[in-house]
């Protein structure tokens, strides 16, 4: 199943390029840039990546396919606090199942800290750098506001020597955490609040995932990443627009080296309706259990999608489809259920589950008589080929397909109607047969008509065609039927939701523990995926075993996206 999820992504270069194409095109006809595009994807291993990461990765990897160029993959591991290996693996098992190769470019910023501490020592040198005493609160109240300058600190004119020498105890951790920073010495009236005296290095006395106890001190993201990419000699440095606004400041620090000054490039951030895509709140729902882990799939999560049922074609084609901008926009989360049926519309095979069952059994069918019926594993792909599957006197079919008292366009069965059986014969209710003392529907008797088997002509048409599966064969399995996590739109506006967990949809997730499938399912393996016939599309859920197996449903094959395209077009 899913043979194709390990081909790597093809480029297409028809595609229209996009506005980062047409800078690095233009830097690349005035010779800017000597060797090949170069670019990277740094996360930081503070949490799983999410769908809005998997954009930056499908830009950043996709740009250096394009131009024949690299991309590496380099974690900004600055903040030993938050991070961890764990979280290191997981970006790593990520990346490559979207699709993505770095080669033997798997980077570290903590790769760079002796570094990173030479040239912090280069900038005190020249005068562009002091260690301060102020304490983190007094930084905050010196800093001032987009209204009024910052004041200086009073350590801001101390001597190179001595800046030379508290700047060398911190690193040999003669000093309490908070105690001192390094700062860059810019300029603290500066309209540009980064550039006012940024903290480059803070005092952390933790433990470092690589570099374990040999640092007690650490360089501040905004230090880190522009050395970093140019110690790397990336050509475009591609990030999101809120580091629009620390530009200037990584500008200043480069220039201030005098080293390699790749050229950064902003775009708009993916956000997706019913969904909030931030490390920091996603950690939140999986740190308060109001989710089962990172790879939940109602998390938006590359592992939660991966284990809804998602394909790494579907995310790409999605990615590709959302194209990069400049402006900040919503996207509907519909157009990316609909990427995803899309490729399984071609991909997944059609099976016949009951989700909620109720039996029937026809009364004219012999007992004990099995028939082998032939259905078509996928109309879109004759290469599928077919399957038998057994047709016997007892079976199941949807409880939601029957109704005693129907209104008039209700095509399933009622009393005295008659639907086909998908890949089998018409049958008729004949009687309903409901549980004495509650009055529930607990089973129909029906016949059959023999002259209707599928495949034969009979020349009789009836509205209804259901699913079903024999009695006698069916697996029973779990499924899991998901809504989204959020009821609001725009769950992640803080202005709209002061606490996002308010949003939360206490529907987002329904077990159903008594569904039956189709014989062919016994024996799949997690992630194998498939169309439940008029249900969905559904996934092998990890923790599923062949003794109690588990689906996932990863979409509905209502196509909300479709319609609303149509609606516009209209
Ligand atoms: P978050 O805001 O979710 O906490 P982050 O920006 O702190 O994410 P990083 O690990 O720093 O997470 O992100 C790695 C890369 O992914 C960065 O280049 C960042 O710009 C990009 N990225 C993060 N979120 C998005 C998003 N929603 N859309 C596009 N790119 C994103
Ligand atoms: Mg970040």
């Amino acid at each position: 199943m899913n043979k194709a999820s390990n081909k790597t992504p093809e480029i297409d270069e028809s595609r229209t390029s996009n506005f980062i194409e047409h800078l690095i095109d233009a830097d690349r006809e005035a010779g800017k840039i000597a060797g090949p595009v170069h670019t990277r994807f740094p996360p930081e291993p503070n949490g799983f990546l999410h769908i809005g990461h998997a954009k930056s990765i499908c830009l950043n990897f996709g740009l250096a396919r394009k131009y024949g160029g690299l991309c590496n993959l380099r974690f900004d591991d600055t903040n030993p606090v938050k991070e961890e290996v764990r979280y290191v693996e997981s970006i790593k098992e990520d990346v490559k199942w979207l699709g993505f190769d770095w080669g033997d470019r798997e980077f570290y910023a903590s790769d760079y800290f002796e570094t990173l501490y030479e040239y912090a020592v280069q900038l005190i040198r020249k005068g562009k750098a002091y260690v301060d005493d102020l304490s983190p609160d007094q930084i905050r109240e010196y800093r001032g506001t987009l209204s009024e300058p910052g004041r200086e600190s009073p350590c801001r004119n101390r001597s190179i020597e001595e800046n030379l020498d508290l700047f060398a105890r911190m690193r040999a951790g003669e000093f309490k955490e908070g105690d001192r920073v390094l700062r860059a010495r810019i300029d603290m009236s500066s309209g540009n609040l980064n550039l006012r005296d940024p903290v480059m290095y803070r005092i952390f006395k933790a433990h470092h995932h690589r570099t374990e106890d040999r640092w007690c001190i650490y360089p501040m993201y905004d230090w880190a990443h522009g050395q970093s990419d140019a110690i790397e000699g990336i050509t475009h440095s591609i990030c999101t627009l809120e580091f629009e606004d620390h530009r200037p400041l990584y500008d200043w620090f480069l220039d201030q080296l005098g080293i390699h000054h790749p050229r950064q490039i902003e775009f708009a951030r993916l956000n997706l309706s019913y969904t909030v895509l931030s490390k920091r709140k996603l950690l939140q729902l999986v740190q308060e259990n109001r989710v089962d882990g990172w790879d939940d799939p109602r998390m938006p999560t590359i592992s939660g999608l991966r284990r809804r049922g998602y394909t790494p074609e579907s995310i790409r084609d999605f990615c590709d489809r959302i194209g990069v901008a400049k402006a900040n926009s919503t996207v509907d989360i519909a157009l990316l259920e609909h990427c995803l049926r899309e490729d399984l519309n071609r991909s997944a095979p059609r099976v016949m589950a009951v989700l909620d069952p109720l039996r029937i059994v026809i009364e004219n069918y012999p007992e004990g008589q099995v028939e082998e019926m032939e259905g078509e594993n996928n109309p879109e792909d004759p290469a599928a080929g077919s399957r038998k599957i057994s047709f016997t006197r007892e079976l199941y079919i949807e409880r939601e397909d029957f109704m005693e008292d129907p209104p008039k366009k209700f095509f399933r069965l009622a009393p005295g109607r008659e639907v086909r059986l998908k890949h089998a014969y018409i049958i008729k209710c004949e009687t309903v047969v409901k549980d004495e003392s509650t009055g529930e529907v607990v089973e129909l008797r029906c016949t059959y008509d023999p002259a209707t088997r599928s495949g034969e002509a009979d020349g009789r048409k009836v509205k209804g065609t259901l699913h079903w599966v024999s009695a006698e064969h069916a697996v029973n399995a779990e499924v899991r039927l998901y809504d989204h996590l959020f009821t609001t739109a725009n769950p992640g506006d803080e202005k709209e939701n002061p606490d996002f967990t308010m949003a939360l949809n206490a529907e987002s997730l329904k077990i159903l523990t008594n569904c039956k499938l189709e014989p062919s399912l016994k024996g799949t393996r997690p992630g194998d995926r498939f169309q439940f016939l008029r249900m969905g599309y559904f996934s092998v859920d990890l923790e599923s075993a062949p003794e109690r197996p588990i689906f996932n449903r990863a979409v509905t094959l209502r196509d909300t996206w479709a319609r609303i395209v149509k609606k516009e077009g209209a």
